[in-house]
């Protein structure tokens, strides 16, 4: 299978134009038009020859995601449904001006990317682990999610009315970029798929590339203790957030498989680790259900160990799937879990969602859509 074009680096395409004896500045020209143009079409790459185009062509593929469907809401919250070429789907989200939850400045757009379809660790509370896990994301359609959607933003600002699927798939004109901001929480467990996941983002990151500070993405794992190790050894200053939803083994382990096999010891040890060795601090999310992690008796050791890994606590109020008997704590009780942390000297935030309407939490639009087109076929 050819790879996608937009999956190699500057180095490997200087190597390649090397060997196929094309002047050096062709690499520049062909970066520009694949991530600064965002181009999805080699007929459009016009001052690069046609016969180099073919040559392309012929051994690389430049396949766009295609937008399948897309859901905004009232607080402009957007969900995009994307459709691989296997007729796979998964998700992104886009939410405009993050209120600064894991650390950065206030800024334009943080979009939520997806790094598998399905999703192998089978948390009992998650809508993407619920029909288990069909495969990895290539690091191309983890690029084409940040891509994707700056095509079709610059397609609306155009027009000024959302765009058919087919308009969302063509080049645009130079834009500013819009996503500024990465967090790697979408559907699948980003450390599983590591490499793909790891070249994406270094091409994100590229000044040649996307251009997103690494600092400005944050990669949410559920708690891969020799992969937050070896993240920990990468240059890349990436962000890291660990989904926690337990600060006792016996809580946790009823809401995540993983943590048989990566018991709290080995989970903090593997984040106390990345936290010297990047020298930043990391977060625990850590979601609120009611009745099961929610009683204030879990405050303090959710309180110790914060505090013993210089941890942010990130709350979020669970957000329910349709078939799974868990619930959204009141309100009052979430407020008291974040004061009793607060009051413990835990630096700790409520995420107020925002787009909770369209069913923000990952896996959940794919999954209805996967289920409904499959009860349509029969
Ligand atoms: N697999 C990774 C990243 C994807 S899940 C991980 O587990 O961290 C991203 C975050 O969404 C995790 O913290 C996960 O626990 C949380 N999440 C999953 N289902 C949720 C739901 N229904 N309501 C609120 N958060 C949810
Ligand atoms: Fe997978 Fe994360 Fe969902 Fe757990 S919470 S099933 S690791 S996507």
């Amino acid at each position: 299978m050819p790879r996608d074009i937009r999956s190699l680096t500057r180095e490997e395409l200087a190597g390649l134009f090397e060997e196929w004896k094309q002047p050096g500045y062709r690499v520049d020209q062909l970066l520009h038009w694949l991530h600064a143009r965002r181009a999805v079409h080699w007929g459009t790459m016009t001052n690069l020859p046609k016969a180099l185009r073919q040559q392309l062509s012929a051994h690389f593929l430049l396949q766009p995601l295609e937008l399948f469907h897309k859901q905004g809401s009232r607080d402009s919250t957007q969900k995009f449904l994307w459709r691989l070429s296997d007729g796979a789907f998964v998700e992104s989200v886009l939410i405009p001006a993050n209120p600064a939850l894991y650390g950065e400045a206030s800024d334009r757009h943080t979009l939520c990317v997806s790094t598998q379809v399905g999703c192998a660790y089978g948390c009992k509370f998650c809508a993407s682990g619920l029909d288990g896990w069909k495969r990895n994301l290539t690091a191309a359609e983890i690029i084409d999610q940040v891509y994707g959607v700056e095509r079709w933003n610059a397609g609306e600002s155009q027009s000024g009315a959302q765009p058919p699927t087919e308009h969302a798939t063509r080049n645009t004109p130079e834009a500013p970029r819009l996503i500024n901001n990465l967090v790697i929480m979408g559907m699948g467990e980003p450390l599983a798929n590591y490499d793909h996941l790891l070249a994406a983002l270094r091409i994100l990151n590229a000044p040649w590339g996307g251009g997103i500070g690494a600092r400005k993405i944050t990669v949410s794992t559920s708690g891969l203790a020799p992969q937050i190790r070896k993240l920990a050894d990468d240059p890349m200053q990436l962000r890291l957030a660990v989904s926690l939803h337990g600060a006792t083994d016996a809580v946790r382990e009823r809401l995540m498989p993983v943590n048989r096999k990566y018991p709290l010891k080995e989970l903090l040890a593997a984040c106390d680790y990345y936290q010297k060795r990047k020298g930043r601090m990391i977060t625990f999310e850590y979601i609120l259900i009611a009745g099961v992690n929610d009683s204030l008796d879990q405050a303090p050791p959710l309180a110790e160990l914060s505090k013993r890994l210089h941890a942010k606590v990130n709350l979020i109020p669970y957000n329910t799937v349709e078939g799974l008997p868990w619930h959204r704590p009141a309100e009052s009780v979430c407020q008291a879990f974040v004061t009793a942390l607060e009051r413990r000297g835990v630096t700790a935030t409520l995420r107020r969602e925002k787009g909770h309407d369209i069913d923000a939490a990952c896996g959940q639009l794919r999954l209805r859509t996967e289920r409904g087109t499959q009860a349509t076929q029969g």
